[in-house]
């Protein structure tokens, strides 16, 4: 077991069972996640024979980085490669000229079995979940590529996978993001995105955390969304807007819908229309994608002169909605890009950096 799959209380109840006090384990939090231990050795405020212990009973798995990639934006991409050799990736995205943020993307599962019709992330199908250690192995990386100028700020899980599909292991990873005795991310500042798992949006919703949900809508009815989702028919968009109606009331808050700009399939003349009905009386904005080309599927991404004047419609319907500029686009930057690249044996030999 991997020390950072343990919540608080979980290393806590485990230093008792040794004969060691409790608050040994706001020593060893300090050392995972403020200190930056990158071995038991390393945390010296624990005497030897606990480091020893700490290291026959459970493991501190390094993180190993097998590619990286920054963009001329600053972007930077880390493929790591986990212990049965599967590969994950999260991003870097420091802040753009105005927002001072710094935010870490994150995956949640090595594949997604979703097979959304523009995603590389589901093109080789799903392997499997990752663990919570993993999850945090990334964080811890990223925040430490982010340096102390300017700190990691927010944490968005929208690399590979799909978070609602491993639930317990991204609640129980939230929590520590959020705890102050662990990675102290403020729950507002941590993004869950998902493609609609109805049940899991209903069950977080019950949560007591204040995190943001982003809503993969990419349809703006059923026929739409049936093309590009098939998560979609077991989930119809009626029973995913119910599922955002009470995500929003119980916590308050406004839910992010992100819409991929596709031509002739998303970008259509009755979108407009049917989205304004989608999103009555909802709290909600709206940010639109470009669609970043995955060379499986023949979709195109609208011209900016197409893109402009699909949201100026937006905004006659009453909706605002905002175009995220791509960031990192150089460097394969949208969900499950370097993975699929490196699994097609074409990733970029030229900004190969085994060490990160
Ligand atoms: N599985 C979750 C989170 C990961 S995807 C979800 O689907 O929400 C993060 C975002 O990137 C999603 O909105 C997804 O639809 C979008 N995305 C995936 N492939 C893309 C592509 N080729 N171009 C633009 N956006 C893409
Ligand atoms: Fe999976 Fe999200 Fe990609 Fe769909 S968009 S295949 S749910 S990662």
């Amino acid at each position: 077991m991997d020390i950072r799959n343990l919540s608080f209380d979980e290393l806590a109840q485990y230093l008792i069972s040794i004969g060691e006090k409790p608050f040994r384990a706001g020593q060893v939090f300090e050392w995972l996640y403020k200190k930056d231990a990158s071995t038991f050795e390393d945390m010296t405020t624990l005497s030897q024979p606990l480091r020893a212990r700490l290291a026959a009973d459970l493991r501190f798995t390094p993180a190993v980085i097998a590619d990286q990639q920054k963009s001329e934006d600053g972007t930077t991409k880390f493929l790591f490669e986990l212990s049965d050799g599967q590969h994950v990736e999260a991003v870097l995205i420091p802040s753009g000229p105005t927002a001072g943020r710094t935010t870490a993307c994150i995956s949640t599962q090595v594949g997604c079995k979703f097979g959304c019709r523009f995603c590389a992330s589901g093109v080789a199908g799903w392997k499997r979940n990752l663990s919570t250690a993993e999850i945090m192995t990334q964080v811890l990386y990223v925040k430490r590529a982010a340096g102390k100028k300017r700190p990691l700020s927010h944490i968005v899980f929208m690399g590979i996978g799909e978070p609602m599909d491993n639930y317990d292991v991204l609640l129980k990873s939230i929590h520590l993001i959020n705890s102050g005795k662990a990675a102290h991310i403020a729950a507002r500042r941590i993004t869950v995105s998902t493609s609609g798992v109805v049940p899991k949006i209903l069950k977080l919703a019950e949560q007591d955390l204040q995190i943001e949900l982003a809503i993969s809508l990419h349809g703006y009815d059923n026929p739409s969304r049936d093309v590009l989702m098939p998560i979609n028919t077991k989930y119809p968009i009626e029973k995913l807007m119910e599922a955002c109606r009470a995500y929003g009331a119980s916590k308050r808050r406004q839910i992010t819908f992100e819409y991929i700009l596709i031509k002739g399939v998303t970008v259509t003349p009755e979108a407009p229309a049917a989205l304004k009905k989608l999103f009555k009386g909802l709290l909600c904005k709206m940010n639109l994608i470009p669609y970043n080309p995955v060379a499986e599927y023949p979709h195109q991404c609208p011209s900016h002169p197409e893109m402009l004047a699909f949201r100026s419609e937006l905004e006659k319907a009453g909706i605002h909605a905002t175009i995220r500029t791509p960031r990192g686009k150089d460097v394969n930057a949208a969900c499950g890009q370097l993975r699929h690249a490196h699994q097609k044996g074409n990733h970029m030999a030229s900004s190969f950096d085994k060490n990160g």
